[in-house]
């Protein structure tokens, strides 16, 4: 039988935090304890924010916890001309449409939210002409590329996804996709030919990636992935959902709220071994 295979995935734009080392930690444990592989794979599509030195820091952190990965380590920035060979198979079947807005045009506009709260798309740029479109394009206009999310469902039909039992004695659970929940989604951001979503699903099938484990807070980014999956003859791993690392307020870490990385947590004289305790590993 085939191993399974098990990733852990960071973006290099910041140093890790607790956060980031439950995830790690419970994705490695996971993958031993199925006789599996485990992967760590930089997520740096985003160009602008990703930093050389932040892949640096999450090799030594992930080391200091006492953690290995198999060689090489797929960087994301480098199989740019991949993902930008898928987006063009779906632009080629007329699911993709460009799209020209501002972020505060979006908002303007919007009718609702999506799962992350961000305005949902009104669809705007659905109703240009040839030559708007041209012409926006001649004008040098920044352009990034949306899914034509009611076609594409129309395509696929419904759609599920298997998360994995919570033990041995339960069953995995089938649970329905929602993808209308997210409009017409971005599958090619400004100035880089991919997007979180579009370059995730890819790259877990190419490293034939057997089961995904992320934080419950990312479990409605499963909808779009799930609609990608099928709409580009992908293959759907098992998921699940792992706790979140919360603050003395309840709150979510994050870079963004000041959120303790390890490196300081090392430098303040704490060991790999009292982290891993107090995560509960
Ligand atoms: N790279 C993403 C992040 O750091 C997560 C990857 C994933 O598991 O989908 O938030």
């Amino acid at each position: 039988m085939l191993k399974p295979v098990l990733r852990f995935a960071p973006s290099p734009n910041g140093l890790l935090h607790l956060g980031h080392a439950y995830s790690a930690l419970f994705t490695a444990y996971w993958a031993e304890s199925m006789g599996g592989r485990f992967l760590v794979r930089i997520e740096d599509t985003d160009i602008t924010r990703s930093k050389p030195e932040f892949t640096d820091a999450i090799f030594e952190d992930l080391n200091w916890l006492g953690l290995s990965w198999e060689e090489p380590v797929w960087r994301q920035s480098s199989r740019f001309d991949i993902y930008a060979e898928q987006a063009d198979r779906l632009k080629r079947r007329g699911l993709l449409y460009p799209c020209f807005c501002l972020r505060s045009e979006i908002a303007e506009v919007s009718t609702g939210t999506d799962p992350d709260g961000a305005p949902l798309y009104a669809g705007t740029c659905r109703h240009l002409t040839e030559a708007e479109i041209a012409q926006r394009f001649a004008e040098g206009r920044e352009v990034q590329w949306r899914l034509k999310s009611d076609e594409a469902r129309a395509l696929t039909g419904v759609l599920t996804y298997t998360v994995a039992a919570p033990s041995p004695i339960d069953r995995p659970q089938i649970r329905y996709a929602r993808p209308e929940r997210w409009g017409d989604v971005v599958l090619q951001r400004k100035g880089t030919p991919t997007s979180y979503h579009l370059s995730v699903v890819i790259d877990d099938d190419a490293q034939g990636v057997t089961h995904v484990t992320r934080g419950r807070d990312m479990e409605p980014s499963t909808d779009i992935h799930v609609l990608l999956q099928m709409l580009l003859g992908l293959r759907s791993p098992v998921y699940t959902f792992h706790r979140l690392v919360l603050d003395e307020e309840g709150r979510k870490l994050s870079k963004s709220k000041g959120s303790p990385s390890l490196r300081s947590l090392r430098e303040a004289g704490r060991t790999a071994e009292d982290i891993r305790q107090e995560l509960g590993f």
